[in-house]
């Protein structure tokens, strides 16, 4: 989402005339967009501040921090006078930044806004978005679910969404820049709503625009996956065979404590509906481990999901205790850290032995591939694209563009990438292949 905000950001500037550079080091104003969503997210942003400061040495540069932790951290931040930030702005508030930052330019005196808003959904901004086969477009923005570890409610506030004829006009406007995949964003994507429009809706609608040839979408909740919206994906061939299905934990009294509002037999349920529907469907998910109060026994359930699930691949997070939010007013941060690294470890070693198995079961499948770079970081003999999943495939380098389609044989597998060659195939063909 701050990648696309990020493009958002550039339309607005660019349009008071202000001028990209390539190189920070360049900069007369340097805008940092943040998360907020883990104490390490904020660390890294303080750094980063003191090393821009210092490779400026007495140049004048004016710093500002935008998106969540300006939101969340307002006073903090402009009071810190170690990392002299010169303006902030929330979320909902880039459209002031040109303001914002002439303000600062004129009187010295630190500007900010971080209003947030019940309307704002920057319909009205079309992004400068950078080269690439994928086009992220945000479709909804805000949460209202409060779960009590997040702190993204107060960051970006209430749920709105676009309408549908607006989304379909620049998914439009995407296919004409040369753009063939989409990326539905979301803070919680499935719970889209315009008027009498659902989730489901809006990827029939987006799936009718032609050349748009792959649409995914993040980051859904599994409270909003009707049966609508999962025979939507599992039957519409443009929507990509994957689904984040955030779990964080395996234990009831631990998702209630966490207000998930779901419970483990729930979660299941949904993973039985979605694989009844397509059992090839890649899943993937979210775990925090060490929430308070997490017993040894109650993280065992967490374990258990997952290899009842066999997820494609997992994230997994300790819980960062983040100001102002339930967990954090009502519960003390009481698991301790090595218990928290100790289930982190157990946890992504499972996975990564799952990923393997997973991975390696699609050695002599034909996957339709679309070419992301023409030589990878590792070597120019190499090409790297994704398949319908999601996964990354590594295939000798050929005369490929960034952007085409190729059907790849799968010959090798490690728990992160897929390896294989190129076989020639019409289309029909391998739409027989996927049949059989
Ligand atoms: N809307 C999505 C998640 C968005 S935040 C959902 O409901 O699932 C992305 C992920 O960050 C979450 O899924 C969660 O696993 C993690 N996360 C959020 N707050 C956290 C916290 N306080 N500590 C650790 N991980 C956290
Ligand atoms: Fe945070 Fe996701 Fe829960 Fe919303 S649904 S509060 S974004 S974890």
């Amino acid at each position: 989402m701050n990648e696309y905000d990020s493009e958002l950001i550039r339309t607005i500037l660019i349009k008071e005339k202000y001028e990209f550079v390539q190189d920070e080091t360049e900069a007369s104003i340097v805008m940092l967009n943040t998360c907020s969503v883990r104490e390490n997210a904020n660390e890294k942003v303080y750094n980063r501040i003191h090393r821009i400061r210092k490779g400026a040495g007495k140049k004048p540069l004016l710093i500002g921090v935008l998106g969540c932790m300006a939101t969340n951290f307002q006073t903090k931040l402009l009071e810190n006078s170690r990392l002299k930030i010169d303006f902030i702005a929330g979320p909902d508030s880039y459209k002031r930044l040109p303001e914002l930052i002439q303000e600062v330019s004129k009187t010295g005196e630190k500007s900010f806004d971080t209003t947030l808003s019940e309307f704002e959904t920057y319909s009205d901004v079309l992004p400068v978005r950078k080269d690439g086969v994928n086009a992220w477009i945000a479709v909804m923005r805000g949460c209202n679910n409060f779960c009590t570890f997040c702190v993204v409610p107060f960051t970006r506030g209430r749920e709105r969404s676009r309408s549908p004829e607006n989304i379909v006009e620049e998914v439009k406007k995407l296919v004409q820049e040369g753009f063939k995949q989409v990326t539905l964003l979301g803070q919680n994507v499935n719970s889209y709503r315009h008027e009498e429009h659902d989730f489901a809706d809006l990827l029939e609608k987006v799936s009718t625009v032609s050349g748009i040839e792959r649409i995914r979408f993040i980051s859904p909740h599994p409270k909003d996956f009707p049966r609508k919206l999962l025979r939507e994906i599992a039957g519409n061939p443009k929507i990509c065979k994957h689904i984040h299905l955030p779990l964080q934990a395996g234990n009831d009294r631990v998702l209630d404590l966490m207000n998930r509002t779901y419970t483990q037999e729930e979660y299941l349920k949904v993973v039985d509906d979605i694989r009844t529907l397509d059992p090839n469907i890649s899943i993937t998910t979210d775990i925090i481990v060490g929430f308070p109060t997490e017993t040894d026994e109650e993280f065992q359930d967490t374990v258990k999901v997952m290899k009842q699930v066999e997820y494609d691949s997992a994230f997994i997070f300790k819980y960062s205790p983040r100001e102002r939010t339930l967990a954090y007013k009502k519960f003390p941060d009481d698991v301790p850290e090595e218990k928290k690294t100790e289930r982190i470890v157990f946890l992504n070693e499972i996975q990564k032995e799952m990923s393997f198995r997973k991975n390696k079961s699609q050695v002599g499948q034909i996957q339709k591939v679309l070419v992301e770079k023409q030589q990878t970081r590792k070597s120019e003999n190499e090409s790297q694209g994704r398949n319908d999943a999601g996964k990354i495939v590594v295939f000798p380098a050929g005369p490929y563009r960034v952007g085409d389609f190729v059907n790849i044989k799968i010959t090798e597998a490690s728990a992160n990438v897929l390896r294989g060659e190129k076989v020639e195939m019409g289309m029909e063909r391998w739409g027989m292949e996927k049949l059989l």
